[in-house]
């Protein structure tokens, strides 16, 4: 399976701001965009006017960026996106954060998504009582996520439990008192998502 191997401290730094996937490191003094804050490179430090179609490309590759999603994936997304009905960035992000391992993320259970994808793949989630070990998986509003059975002793889970009563979680997610599941109210709307991105941006760039 394809995926992304380079640090991910250069893609923030890449992005000019904190894309937060490196989970409790992001929040320290060892943060690289708190130490280095330029674009990595040879001439990272110099000054760059951009084009339009530029700042479309960055904020396309940031919102990829900060879901964990490869080209091709986020391509179909898109796609996805524009058959919908309504806002077609609106329901980009909405695809984005209906992935099981984003809402693993948001339930607390995980500090960073790739923490979140690590969690799912390993087998350690369950979906309506199945267990779903595929981070893309599109949850569905009604839907119970849940840690399985078998993973529920071990430490990282309890400490997560433990934890889960000063846990806040995003309004169209219901965590349940057990801290280790939660149902998904309904699809998040725009002000729900809490990411930095001008998704219309997104929409001018495949439209060209
Ligand atoms: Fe980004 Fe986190 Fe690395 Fe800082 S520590 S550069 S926020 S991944």
């Amino acid at each position: 399976m394809a995926r992304y191997t380079e640090s991910v401290c250069r893609l923030c730094r890449r992005e000019g701001m904190k894309l937060y996937l490196k989970g409790d490191r992001c929040y320290t003094e060892r943060c690289s965009v708190d130490r280095r804050p330029y674009a990595p490179g040879e001439h990272g430090q110099g000054r760059k006017k951009m084009s339009e179609y530029a700042v479309q490309l960055r904020e396309k590759q940031k919102l990829r960026r900060i879901y964990g999603v490869l080209e091709r994936q986020f391509e179909r997304y898109f796609e996805m996106a524009s058959r919908k009905r309504g806002v077609t960035g609106e329901a980009l992000l909405q695809i984005l954060e209906s992935r099981l391992d984003n809402v693993v993320y948001r339930m607390g259970l995980a500090t960073s998504r790739a923490e979140a994808r690590q969690m799912v793949r390993h087998g350690h989630m369950a979906v309506n009582g199945d267990k779903v070990s595929i981070p893309s998986y599109l949850v569905q509003p009604g839907d119970v996520v849940s840690v399985r059975e078998g993973s529920r002793e071990l430490t990282r889970f309890k400490l997560a439990a433990e934890a889960a009563p000063g846990r806040s979680v995003p309004a169209w997610l219901s965590l349940n008192p057990d801290g280790m599941s939660a149902t998904i109210l309904g699809l998040p709307t725009r002000e729900q998502i809490d990411v930095p991105v001008q998704e219309h941006m997104i929409v001018e760039l495949y439209s060209r």
